[in-house]
């Protein structure tokens, strides 16, 4: 397939058709100083090689490629590789963006960051960062989710975060971003939004992945060294779609490298039982973005669910949605029982419990890799690990 493998961003901020910068006025001014200053730090050595100190002795990278010999032999078909982001400190690939976004407000003189979470795993990771960087640190949580996810909570306040309930609105993630960014409009001459997934107004899809590239990155050179060439198949989860950017980007080029987008199918698809924006979205904006996103007929927001909280999100980052028009990415979804089977076999046959978001890449990968021939090999992004999710499994009757 011939593919243009640039998809940008233009200098304001389009990957082909989605993304841009759809901001009130009032953060016009903030998000070109946030732009102005990413771009100085990027051509910065003293700033990459701070990041990769950081990258390393902090959080532990690089991250291991694992052969997952006995579920490829379970499957019986392509070898299946697993990235192993769930090794990181805090647990998963939210610290590499983290770090880089740190370091960036700390750079830019900022001493306080905001940040929006949902399952609290983002809260966590930014809380991590800014007690590391002796930066104040304050995370807007839905009251809802505060109440689901508890131990992040308690995480976040253990490492000096104050944790603000949001009761507005369906008092999830959707509406804690909302209260994140009025403080940062309200307090931005010391305040830096620290944005979880490569979503929102530009700069902000291009410099979270740029922060997750390293994934990728690390990747390919470790299948050149252990398999000698590059993989057939990758295969990420997709919620706003930080973890799967970061795994797919430098691959983009290579045109026998298929790759596989997972979202979450949740309990149907029904609007508001699932989080699949490919399937059951259109374009329109969210959160300063256009890109694919799930909606009444009226353009009205829609809620959405899966058994995952970091994929359960109206909206996708909108490189996404233009690899998707382009057909560069196949976009799926798996439901809420078949990631939970999959987590199972996982924690059974490897002894690896994987996040549940996760776990959708993984349950993919059950279905494709019997069909594939066994000189083929996928890497799958275990985006995180499954020590949050217990919770779940008990609630779910699995424990
Ligand atoms: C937050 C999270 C995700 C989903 O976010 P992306 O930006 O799509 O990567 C996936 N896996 C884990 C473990 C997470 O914590």
């Amino acid at each position: 397939m011939e593919f243009d493998t640039s998809t940008g961003p233009n200098a304001r901020g389009w990957f082909g058709e989605f993304g841009g910068r759809f901001a009130p006025e009032t953060l016009m001014a903030p998000v070109e100083e946030l732009e102005a200053a990413y771009h100085a730090a990027r051509n910065d050595p003293s700033f990459q090689a701070e990041l990769a100190r950081l990258l390393k002795d902090f959080a532990g990278r690089p991250t291991p490629l694992f052969h997952a010999r006995r579920l490829t032999a379970r499957l019986g078909g392509a070898q299946i590789y697993l990235k192993r982001e769930d090794l990181l400190h805090t647990g998963a690939h939210k610290i590499n963006n983290c770090l880089g976004q740190g370091l960036l407000a700390q750079r830019m003189g900022k001493t306080r960051l905001v940040a929006e979470t949902g399952a609290g795993q983002h809260g966590v990771a930014t809380a991590t960062v800014a007690a590391l960087l002796g930066m104040e640190c304050v995370v807007y949580m839905g009251e809802e989710d505060m109440a689901r996810q508890a131990p992040n909570v308690f995480r976040m306040r253990m490492l000096g975060t104050k944790v603000v309930s949001v009761s507005s609105g369906t008092k999830t993630l959707k509406d804690a971003i909302n209260e994140g960014m009025r403080d940062w409009v309200t307090n931005v001459q010391n305040t830096h939004y620290l944005m979880g997934s490569a979503l929102g107004p530009h700069p902000y899809p291009m410099m979270v992945r740029d922060f997750q590239r390293i994934i990728g990155q690390e990747a390919r050179q470790q299948a050149l060294e252990k398999v000698g060439r590059l993989p057939d198949m990758l295969c990420a989860c997709v919620g706003g779609g930080s973890n799967s950017i970061g795994l797919f980007y430098d691959f983009i080029p290579d045109a026998t490298v298929k790759m596989v987008g997972v979202e979450a199918g949740g309990r149907g698809p029904k609007l508001g039982e699932h989080a699949a924006r490919f399937a059951g979205g259109r374009p329109g904006v969210l959160h300063g973005s256009y890109t694919y996103v799930l909606q009444t007929e009226d353009g009205l927001i829609a809620n959405t669910h899966s058994v995952s909280a970091g994929l359960d999100y109206a909206a996708v980052g909108p490189e996404h949605s233009e690899l998707h028009r382009r057909g560069r990415v196949e976009y799926t979804h798996v439901s809420d029982q078949e990631a939970l089977e999959a987590t199972t076999l996982l924690a059974r046959v490897e002894g690896i419990i994987p996040a549940l978001e996760s776990a959708h890449a993984i349950a993919e990968v059950i279905k494709r890799a019997p069909g594939m021939p066994a000189d083929k090999f996928i890497i799958v992004n275990l985006s995180g690990r499954g020590d949050k999710d217990l919770g779940i499994f008990q609630t779910e009757g699995i424990l």
